[in-house]
């Protein structure tokens, strides 16, 4: 694997590449867990060549301490980065993607997507997400983009971010990896101690919950109850994430702090419907 830290050496490894393969790109904030291995194990098995960027993003935290807190690992990232087969480890300084600064240049036109969930609880975030995509976009000039479903709302604003910009990339989601217990994959997990690591389980529980028949307000009580301050539980329509009409395809969302530790996850449903639970 090479490591580039900067934008024009990045650019002269890439221009010497061979041609055929198409490039896969995987933006990370570090803090390396499976879920992202995951994303360049299916950018490796489509044949990709997987160009990886880790990048503590200042501009998409809307609470300083949470970037001050941010994990970070960068040893034992490149030891997995190396394993699953990574080509390119873009490692680039705050300087090196934001020159003249992190004020933003322009304001993405996000619409309803902007007002919910991640975009009402945190503001300016998904500015932030599109801003440093975008940038990494631009200088990475991949064929294929791999993100994962665990930021569920992310993944719809960066298809728009795709559209408004009209980038020529597309655009794959991968599952989402959790652990045998059942909790997202998450860099955050590594804040958590053993007692709320082992807590934590309860989000996935109450997304099982909904998708067996519990309402979103049973199982926000339920994660009350255990010590979570819940942002949100909701069910929503999958593609919009307009409120659920009871009739599309529908995804359950959470976003709770625990112990001071957000942590956010989803489940697209099937039937049974929420709500439908007989007691
Ligand atoms: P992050 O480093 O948290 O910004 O995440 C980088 C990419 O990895 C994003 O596209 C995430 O959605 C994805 N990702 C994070 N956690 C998981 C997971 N548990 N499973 C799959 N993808 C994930």
């Amino acid at each position: 694997m090479v490591i580039c830290r900067t934008i024009a050496s990045l650019e002269e490894y890439l221009s010497t590449r061979p041609s055929g393969p198409r490039l896969g790109f995987i933006p990370t904030m570090g803090a390396l867990h499976d879920g992202h291995a995951s994303l360049i194990r299916e950018a490796r098995a489509g044949g990709r060549f997987a160009v990886v960027s880790v990048f503590v993003n200042p501009t998409q935290f809307n609470d300083p301490t949470d970037f001050q807190k941010y994990p970070k690992t960068i040893d034992q990232d490149i030891f997995l980065l190396e394993k699953t087969g990574t080509d390119v480890l873009f490692l680039p300084s705050v300087d090196e993607i934001y020159p003249q600064g992190t004020a933003p240049a322009k304001h993405y036109d996000l619409g309803y997507l902007e007002t919910v969930l991640e975009g009402q609880y945190r503001p300016g975030h998904f500015q932030g997400v599109c801003q440093v995509v975008e940038r990494l976009l631009r200088i990475v000039r991949p064929d294929d983009l791999y993100m994962g479903q665990k930021d569920y709302q992310q993944c719809m604003v960066i298809r728009r971010l795709i559209e408004l910009e009209n980038l020529p990339v597309t655009l794959v989601v991968c599952p989402i990896r959790r652990e045998p217990d059942g909790l997202a994959m998450s860099s955050r997990n590594l804040r958590l101690d053993a007692a709320h690591r082992a807590g934590a389980t309860a989000i996935y529980a109450a997304l099982e919950a909904i998708k067996h028949g519990d309402t979103p307000e049973q199982a926000k009580t339920a994660l009350e109850s255990k010590g979570f301050k819940v942002d949100y539980v909701t069910v929503a329509n999958a593609k919009t994430l307009q409120p659920w009409d009871g009739k599309s395809q529908a995804v359950a969302l959470i976003a709770a702090f625990y112990n001071d530790v957000r942590l956010i996850d989803n489940e697209v449903l099937a039937s049974p419907v929420p709500g439908t639970r007989r007691n």
